[in-house]
């Protein structure tokens, strides 16, 4: 069997890519590769070739190398043409038994497309270096793994390399390269680059090519439909979980509704709902509360591109399916967490009861959610290991004491065994997150040891679910799965990457 490419991108006018030349990594090394190597049928590629075909120095027949042009409105201001500055496509692998359930999408389209972020100058590179620092692509790379063991529609980490060369930053790092497969990386910036230049052929060609590449099977309008409701989904998943994406422009919107783009993100510890995991949003214009939405602010830049493809009232009523999309999505994956089956009337009032016991106790989210996964009805003791990290707040009547009286109101109207529900809850309530000092523990011991700990950490955020006993007193993740303690919570990242 060999790789069968079908760069479909190629089919678009040449003005949404171009032919590129990439700078490859001086001595690189494959720090890690996923599982997905052998998923694209890549493992029959020896070692070697592999290893410089993602670095840019050899070719597979059938390969691409292309950059494509988009632009984006970026923290609500129009910032016009952007584009792939330092990433670059090198093709589209068939995969005929592609089922499309690793990229959340019920109907496979049959394609992955591999492309590295961090291999030099593109012609969309503007004021850039095209490279990427080995700390930001160590963060990418266990993150969308990390997003996709959750449930959580994701571009998926192929490979990490890095180099000897060095990048400037604030101060001088180890360049490196990311290795990311999507079924498409069309963004909503692709949309707004042919529209905001009044390219009205291009933009009709790049709608039939979603359609007929994307999103068979659908009309302008339900393929719009869809976009809302993945996007409404995914943002639903983000808030269950803590996750802040940091940098929600509309270049970095998926038209897969994908989590794309790993930059600042974070996952929060203490529930806050005002957080900010971007140290340059200092509006808090991507703050955790907001993601819902600039969701909404972002598909309206992107229906706006249609006009002239659907009449403006049909572009409006879209639009406004949002709040509902995004509701109800959020009402289910909560619902799930909570190991409730049936829906309520009260339930959104009851779930907010919940965040706002979280955001004033100030407690772990995460760790909170895994102990209530083993709450008995009516028993406190049932929380005990919740409550020897904060023992402040078993005292009688606490917030958190107040709220399980609810919970367990809530548990009485459902007729379910406590049995049943904690079985249901443990799986949809990870002992495990991408915590900054976790991603900062990989980063540290990366470069300076003989091996690096990524393969450990991937193997842990690979299955969130599990106990993972031994990471207990573990010499790099012993903290990793208990609060963390108090000037390590919360902490914002800055954009530089
Ligand atoms: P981001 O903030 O990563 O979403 O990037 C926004 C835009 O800046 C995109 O067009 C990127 O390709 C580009 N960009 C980011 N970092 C670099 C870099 N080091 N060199 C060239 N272009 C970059
Ligand atoms: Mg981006």
């Amino acid at each position: 069997m060999s790789i069968i490419f079908q760069n479909s991108f190629q089919s678009l006018p040449r003005f949404f890519f171009e032919e590129i030349e990439p700078t490859p990594l001086r001595d690189a090394s494959l720090l890690h590769v996923s599982s997905l190597r052998q998923e694209l049928g890549l493992s029959e590629v020896p070692d070697h070739e592999f290893r410089t075909w993602l670095n840019g120095e050899s070719r597979i027949e059938g390969d691409q190398r292309i950059a494509t042009r988009y632009a984006g409105h970026q923290f609500g201001v129009w910032a016009g043409q952007l584009g792939d500055g330092r990433a670059v496509s090198l093709g589209e692998i068939l995969s005929p038994e592609d089922t499309g359930a690793d990229f959340g999408i019920s109907r496979g389209i049959g394609r992955r497309e591999v492309q590295v972020k961090g291999l030099g100058k593109t012609p969309f590179s503007r004021f850039g270096d095209g490279k990427a620092v080995l700390r930001s692509c160590i963060r990418e790379y266990l993150c969308a793994e990390a997003m996709h063991a959750l449930g959580i529609p994701t571009t998926r980490s192929l490979a990490i390399l890095a180099g000897t060369g060095a990048v400037e930053r604030e101060e001088v790092e180890t360049e490196a390269s990311v290795v990311r497969v999507f079924p498409s990386q069309v963004r909503f910036g692709h949309f707004e680059m042919a529209k905001h230049f009044d390219r009205k052929s291009e933009l009709g060609a790049l709608i039939e090519y979603t359609l007929t590449q994307i999103y068979p099977g659908h009309s302008v309008e339900s393929m719009l439909a869809e976009v809302i409701d993945r996007t409404a989904r995914m943002i639903a998943l983000w808030q269950s979980v803590g996750f802040c994406h940091g940098v929600m422009n509309t270049d970095n919107m998926s038209i897969l509704g994908l989590t794309l783009d790993y930059g600042p993100f974070g996952f929060m510890e203490d529930f806050n709902s005002q957080h900010i995991c971007n140290l340059s949003d200092r509006e808090g214009r991507y703050a955790y509360v907001r993601q819902p939405h600039v969701g909404m602010e972002n598909l309206e830049r992107l229906l706006v591109c249609f006009t002239d493809h659907v009449p403006r009232e049909r572009l409006i009523a879209l639009l406004e399916t949002f709040p509902e999309r995004y509701r109800e999505h959020y009402l289910f994956v909560m619902r799930q967490k909570l190991g409730l089956v049936e829906a309520r009337a009260g339930d959104a009032v009851f779930l907010q009861s919940l965040w706002s016991t979280l955001e004033q106790c100030r407690v772990d989210s995460t760790f909170f959610f895994r102990s209530l996964s083993r709450y008995e009805s009516g028993k406190i003791g049932s929380m005990d290991s919740f409550f020897e990290s904060y023992p402040v707040l078993r005292e009688d009547a606490s917030l958190v004491v107040r709220w399980l009286k609810e919970f367990d109101d809530r548990i009485k109207l459902e007729g379910s065994t406590d049995s049943a529900r904690i079985e249901g809850m443990l799986q949809k309530n990870p002992k495990f997150v991408l915590k900054n000092p976790v991603a900062g523990a990989v980063i540290a011991a990366t470069g300076f040891s003989e091996g690096t700990l990524i393969g450990e950490c991937l193997r842990v955020l690979q299955s969130p679910f599990e106990e993972h006993p031994e990471m207990e007193g573990h010499p790099h993740f012993g903290f990793w799965a208990r609060p963390l303690p108090e000037a390590l919570k919360n902490r914002a990242l800055s954009c530089s990457s």
